[in-house]
């Protein structure tokens, strides 16, 4: 008999010893565990769902604090799995109270016949996987336990009330409430005297709420947040018409959008704009009542960079101190210990003017911590507070708390969850473990979960979990477990995502450090809804990934690996040209492929602010060639830097690398000549090599005029430009001068063989590609002429060249001869510095403020020509800079 008919009808309820047999048992009866139990049952799969409260709602059942609303607003934090039961459901507001969403939960839950299968009232207390049954056999604290194939923890990220860190809760002798647990039938406060601890999104909804009702209301605030203006009412008429228009697209566009809201990902980054631009997008954004929007829409690098992030962490200081009269408590109330959006930022309805009333007193922990509560109220280092009701607004153990606290969780081997997760959670997408098989969670740490519109991650969870049990039973295997290399590599994703966020930066619940003893790291995953979602797919396609697959009566699968080893960004960008299915480079001809690069070029993003960038001609082996130059903000004389770009001697300019040499010259503070050298086919070998030697004599001999240091030059080069920048190091070593202190080699040619593996296992798929660099070849150098050191430097002598800095990346095909070259220097005497960068494609480094992993290598590149300048590592720009990038 099918599991599936072995219905969830197999319970005795009677007895507590009985078992319900399922073929999937569900926790939680929130926005997740609902919409399971609906395609659980639509997949014909027998389903029970376990929930500790009465009644559906999850989040929306516990917290009806005064003030409690979602923050998404609520068009976008619905359902959109079924468009008929979007058009039967009107919201009233922008953003609904907690009534009004879980009417809303419960009208799903019935509209769907979904109680029937539900136990209210029931905790699950522990789960063990059963090896020889191949099934999870959970217990509870309510009637019979439960035997299923599919273990599924909708147990919620924020489900689990923190316990109060403060001694002396339980001598107080007025009332205790929790945000997180608030009385179904409300809580008196007309009149009373109420202490509210905590202000972060409960707090900050609640606070202006209590505030009206109580007579004295006094905040205990151990760290401010970011709040910004709901602008609550009707849903606003251009999103709701924009839904109705086209739902479909409208949907569509979220779950492919950065945090599951429609909007656009921004492109323009904040130095591009003029201060009056930057605050003028920031009002409209103000206005507009929307995090989402203010968190992803003003300018690129809000997000990524500390720089643009500080304008708009500033211009929310400047609203603040615009709100709020007492100077004491604008500083008490201005968040400086994060970026904005580090940390979740609150949306509010006059919070900050909250402080202006007479009935209201912030206490700020910061300068005098509780000491104890009391049995009248709370006592700080500083003052007494007697309240008659003291409300905890302190959050969550966020994530985690509410899969851990179904203890113990015990998997294959018997090992326990709490033991596999003692240092922090290890997840395969955030959905399911290794060493527990067949166990799932929604939302789990390693989603983007919390840094989302929970609704669309939910769905995405639910439809990709469901999907694959159902495929899974289809094909005949029984169980589903992931791999330890699939959760490593998942581990080192989630790594390299937070690094390119500034999440990492502040100390918040994303990263446990909110709970005393908690192992501390990024949690959800920061590389957003979209690209997540990609991700997942491909784990399917790529025939599940990652995952080993079994049954009784089938043959083990498992396809192991990595689902990505690219660097977020770089994944990003390679799939963006990989969509726009171009033709290859190398069928275009020279001209075209010149032409196409700048049309192409002129999409990024324009290079940072330097002191200066002027255009000159210099003279080169064979007639003047032009150059540009970058001069740092920093007084000069500056040491010289002869930069060669890149682009297979074929293609480029002296300001087709113009975002690198910019950063370069910022993070260096030297000038960038960046050198126009002849090209083939018109000039073939050796005239690039032979116009980066005239070149470096004749920039040397105008060093001063320049505005250069006295002393030697240092040479660098991207790709085929890392290819002459060796070159010339050879050659001035041989032909008398001029006097180089550094080279740095940044993905360089080195030589003509093609049978290494880099050359083999990149061949496609990375933009340069094997067919790209054989056709640079051909235009540039005949066959007999390729093993000429002035093409393929590492034929030539290598004692007496310049101490060097040589970069590869690790998906690139001229990543093997530039390790070559980099090991032959080391063998010859040459001080040699390597950066492998992981991750990464030929591109990364000059793909400046888009490849933003790239930032670190070229702050190693900079310290390093710095290093062979005699310079300190860093150097200290000027603080105007970003003005001077707008006018
Ligand atoms: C005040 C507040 C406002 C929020 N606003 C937004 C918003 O605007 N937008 C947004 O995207 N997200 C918001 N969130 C996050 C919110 O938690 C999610 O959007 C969503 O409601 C989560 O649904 P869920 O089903 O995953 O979990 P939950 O709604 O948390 O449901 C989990 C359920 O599991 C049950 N449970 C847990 N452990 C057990 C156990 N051992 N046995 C039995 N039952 C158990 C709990 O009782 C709970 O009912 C908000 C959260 C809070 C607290």
């Amino acid at each position: 008999m099918p599991e599936a008919m072995v219905a969830s009808r197999a319970l005795d309820s009677s007895s507590s010893a009985s078992t319900q047999t399922v073929d999937a048992a569900v926790v939680g009866a929130g926005f997740a565990g609902l919409y399971l139990l609906h395609r659980l049952r639509k997949a014909g799969l027998s389903a029970v769902l376990l929930e500790e409260a009465k009644d559906v709602g999850g989040t929306w059942y516990w917290n009806r604090y005064p003030g409690a609303r979602c923050d998404i607003q609520t068009i976008d934090y619905s359902y959109s799995f079924d468009p008929e039961l979007e058009t039967a459901w009107k919201w009233s507001e922008k953003y609904a109270t907690q009534p009004e969403i879980l009417r809303y939960l419960g009208f799903v839950a019935d509209r769907y016949d979904l109680r029937r299968d539900i136990r209210f009232g029931t905790k699950v207390t522990s789960a063990t996987w059963d090896q020889a049954a191949q099934r999870w056999q959970i217990a509870t604290d309510n009637g019979a336990k439960v035997s299923c194939r599919h273990y599924i923890m909708a147990t919620g990220c924020l489900s689990a009330p923190k316990p109060p860190e403060i001694d002396g809760v339980k001598e107080f002798k007025g009332e205790v409430y929790f945000t997180g647990r608030w009385p179904h039938d409300g809580v008196k406060l007309a009149g009373r005297r109420v202490a509210v601890i905590g202000t972060g999104s409960s707090g900050i909804q609640a606070i202006p709420m209590i505030a009206q009702e109580a007579a004295q209301l006094t905040v205990f605030q151990r760290t401010p947040n970011f709040a910004l203006p709901a602008h609550n009412g009707a849903p606003p008429a251009d999103r709701l018409g924009a839904l109705e228009g086209d739902r479909a697209a409208y949907r569509e566009q979220a779950r492919w959008s950065l945090v599951g809201v429609p909007w656009p990902q921004q492109t323009v980054v904040s130095w591009q704009l003029s201060e009056a631009e930057r605050r003028e997008r920031f009002e409209t954004a103000w206005a507009a009542g929307d995090l989402a929007y203010i968190l992803t829409q003003l300018w690129a690098d809000q997000g990524v960079d500390v720089d643009g992030n500080k304008i708009v962490a500033d211009l929310i200081r400047e609203k603040i101190r615009g709100i709020v009269e007492d100077p004491e408590t604008v500083a008490a109330l201005t968040p400086h210990d994060h970026p904005f959006g580090a940390k979740r930022p609150c949306l509010d309805t006059n919070y900050y003017a909250t402080y202006n009333r007479p009935n209201v007193t912030l206490v700020n922990l910061r300068q005098e911590p509780v000491k104890a509560i009391t049995a009248t109220g709370i006592t700080t280092d500083k003052r007494n507070f007697d309240v008659d009701v003291i409300v905890f607004a302190t959050g969550f153990d966020a994530m985690t708390g509410a899969i851990l606290a179904v203890h113990p969780i015990t998997g294959r081997d018997g090992k326990a969850l709490s033991d596999v997760w003692a240092n922090g959670p290890q997840t395969y997408l955030g959905l399911t473990i290794a060493g527990f098989p067949n166990l799932f969670m929604i939302t789990g740490p390693g989603s983007p979960s919390v840094l989302s519109n929970m609704a669309v991650s939910i769905e995405q969870h639910v439809d990709w979990v469901v999907d694959r049990i159902a495929a899974l039973r289809d094909a005949g295997f029984t169980t589903m477990e992931a791999t330890e290399t699939a959760q490593a590599g998942w581990a080192q994703h989630m790594a390299d995502c937070a690094m390119l966020t500034l999440h990492r930066l502040a100390n918040t619940w994303y990263t446990g450090a909110n709970v005393p003893g908690k192992a501390q790291g990024v949690m959800p995953y920061t590389g957003g809804v979209g690209p997540y979602r990609s991700i997942c797919n491909e784990v399917v396609t790529r025939g599940m990934l990652g995952f080993r697959l079994s049954g009784p009566n089938i043959a083990e699968q498992c396809n192991d690996g990595e689902v990505v080893r690219l660097q977020p960004d770089v994944r990003l960008v390679l799939g963006l040209l990989a969509q726009m299915n171009l033709p290859p480079l190398e069928t275009m001809g020279a001209q075209g492929a010149r032409d196409f690069l700048n049309e192409f070029n002129k999409g990024r993003p324009s290079g940072r602010p330097v002191g200066e960038v002027g255009d000159g001609m210099l003279q080169g082996a064979d007639g003047p060639l032009p150059y540009k130059l970058y001069r740092p903000a920093t007084p000069g004389p500056h040491p010289v830097v002869v930069y060669f770009h890149g682009g297979g001697w074929v293609l480029g300019d002296q300001q087709s690398d113009d975002p690198f040499c910019r950063d370069m010259c910022r993070r260096t503070g030297m000038i960038f000549v960046s050198v126009g050298y002849r090209h083939a086919p018109e000039h073939r070998f050796p005239a690039a090599a032979e116009d980066g030697y005239a070149a470096t004599r004749w920039i040397a001999d105008h060093a001063a005029e320049l505005g250069g240091k006295p002393g030697p030059l240092l040479v660098a080069g991207w790709s085929a430009g890392g290819n002459i920048a060796a070159v010339t190091c050879q050659l001035v070593r041989d032909r008398g001068g001029p006097e180089i202190a550094g080279q740095l080699l940044v993905c360089p040619v080195t030589d003509c063989s093609f049978d290494r593996a880099s050359y083999i296992d990149n061949a496609a798929n990375y933009f340069v590609t094997r067919g790209l660099m054989f056709w640079f070849w051909d235009l540039y150098c005949s066959p007999a002429d390729r093993t000429d050191p002035r093409v393929s430097p590492l034929r030539g002598k290598l004692a007496g060249l310049p101490p060097a800095f040589v970069a590869t990346c690790e998906f690139d095909p001229l990543r093997d001869e530039g390790v070559a070259y980099a090991e032959a220097l080391a063998a010859a005497g040459v001080p040699v510095e390597q950066l492998k960068a992981r991750g990464h494609f030929h591109s990364s480094f000059t793909m400046v403020d888009v490849v933003i992993t790239g930032a670190p290598g070229r702050i190693q590149m900079a310290e390093a020509l710095r290093r062979f300048a005699g310079l300190p590592p860093e150097v200290k720009l000027p603080p105007q800079r970003l003005e001077a990038a707008a006018s």
